[in-house]
């Protein structure tokens, strides 16, 4: 088997040269599957993998835009189609200048597995711009949405892919490429989710991604016969995924100290409680400023800037029980991960994609603490946007409780799952294993069903 994944990612490095986080992401499911091809040889041989490492559609695109003072710019949109076996194309947008090709795969290749175990029929999908909308106008960001929708719009449709918000897209933007894909099909349809309230979007979207993650922190605890009551809690990020990560650990008696953004992150020793997390939400949401304004404002915070230098993230170097990263792939990095668990830390759920390198993940795996990886912990998100694609498609809106409730029922049951798959194929807690194994599954059966397509 590992000469088989050797030969693997030797082609799939070939093909899809200066890559690397898609290499990366498709060797870690490839190991996992090493346990499954013993057990289901037609796997392998009908190329399952294979197929699904090759997206089914890639769509590259012009952005052309005009900024404020009249200024011409261009950026390059992307959507990835990576695979409908079990549904219509279903992952977000992101809007970001890291974005590139090799990242929006990665990205789509992980959303295959993810969406698969929410149980809800949606293939997987990706796509984004190198656009940053930071320090932008409204109204630049919406002159450069309603371009990108103006050629993404002919490849998006409430049966064939549905695009939702990821890093740099939130509502804001949602409600610009919505309005002008309204605009340009003339129908007024469910074709991306994170929606507003009183156009067509769900109750507990905009929580679902981070509170599921904190359900998920919740459900590996109680194997052991424990809550998040009390227990210190590392966050990083300051978005909507680590915004509401923070509520639903304020919800569960646990204590979160630190929050971050791209040029720094705060300490609070005396921890973030609902107040200050209100000023983290409002600075973020409404005034776009940075988390440095946080320590400015409350006295038990300490700031500190990112170092360009650094080796590691003082910011998972604190004495906790848990972390949860909400902030961007990789994030942990090897030193970070032996940091994390030298101060005690041992459960982490990821509530970014992909947040752990292959090294720190190891040391999770080897020091046998609780770890749900990203397409898992973090699948609340688009499992609730699954859900905003029922309620549109019924034209009917579910309570807020009714939602959080769906909700909470997903991620427990992705939780069991992961673990009854992890026993069943011979690395019980494994929840990387568990996920990986799990999801592949479900899709590869519905491709075997559907023949070489
Ligand atoms: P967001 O609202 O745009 O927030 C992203 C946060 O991460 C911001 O605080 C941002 O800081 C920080 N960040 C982004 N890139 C960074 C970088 N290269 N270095 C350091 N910090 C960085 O995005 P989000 O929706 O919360 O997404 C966060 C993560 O969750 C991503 O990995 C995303 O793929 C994943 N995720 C999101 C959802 C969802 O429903 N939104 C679902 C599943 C997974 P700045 O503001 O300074 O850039």
């Amino acid at each position: 088997m590992a000469s088989y994944v050797a030969s693997l990612m030797e082609e799939v490095k070939a093909k899809n040269p200066a890559e690397p986080e898609f290499h990366q992401a498709v060797h870690e499911v490839a190991e996992s599957l090493a346990l499954v091809y013993e057990k289901r040889p037609e796997y392998r041989s009908a190329k399952i993998l294979e197929r699904i490492i090759e997206p089914e559609r890639v769509i590259i695109f012009r952005v052309p835009w005009v900024n404020d003072r009249g200024e011409i710019q261009v950026n390059r949109g992307f959507r990835i189609e990576m695979n409908s076996a079990i549904g219509p194309y279903k992952g977000g947008l992101r809007f970001h200048p890291s974005v590139n090709l090799g990242l929006l795969k990665f990205l789509a290749f992980e959303q295959v597995f993810k969406n698969a175990l929410t149980t809800l029929p949606m293939g997987g999908g990706k796509g984004g711009s190198d656009f940053d909308p930071k320090g932008k106008s409204d109204m630049e960001v919406m002159r450069f949405c309603q371009s990108f929708m103006v050629e993404l719009f002919r490849h998006i449709g409430p049966n064939t892919d549905v695009p939702a918000g990821d890093i740099g897209v939130g509502g804001r933007e949602i409600g610009f490429l919505f309005g002008q894909y309204k605009r340009l099909a003339n129908e007024f349809t469910g074709v991306l989710t994170g929606k507003g309230l009183n156009w067509g979007g769900s109750l507990i979207r905009p929580q679902a991604t981070g509170y599921g993650a904190v359900y998920f922190a919740a459900e590996m605890l109680a194997t052991r016969g424990e809550t998040l009551k009390d227990k210190t809690c590392l966050v990083s990020g300051s978005g909507n995924v680590a915004q509401y990560t923070l509520e639903k650990i304020l919800d569960m008696g646990g204590k979160p100290v630190t929050v971050s953004d791209s040029t720094g992150y705060i300490f609070d020793d005396a921890g973030i409680d609902r107040d200050k997390l209100a000023f983290i939400m409002d600075l973020k949401n409404n005034r776009r400023g940075r988390v440095k304004e946080y320590a400015d404002k409350y006295k038990s915070a300490v700031y500190m800037a990112v170092d360009p230098k650094r080796e590691h993230d003082p910011l998972w170097d604190h004495k906790a029980q848990c972390a949860f990263p909400c902030a961007t792939q990789n994030e942990i990095n090897a030193k970070d991960a032996a940091n994390l668990l030298k101060n005690g830390v041992y459960v982490v759920s990821e509530g970014a994609n992909m947040p752990t390198v292959p090294d720190g993940v190891q040391q999770f795996l080897d020091a046998k603490i609780l770890y749900g990886p990203g397409k898992a912990a973090n699948a609340g998100g688009v499992a609730t946007s699954g859900l905003e694609m029922s309620q549109n498609s019924m034209r009917f809106s579910w309570s807020r409780e009714e939602v959080d409730q769906k909700l909470h029922t997903i991620m427990k049951n992705i939780h069991a799952r992961c673990a009854a798959v992890a026993e069943e194929f011979g690395s019980p807690g494994n929840y990387v294993n568990g996920a990986n194994i799990a999801g592949f599954m479900k899709v590869a059966d519905a491709m075997l069903d559907q023949g070489v397509v």
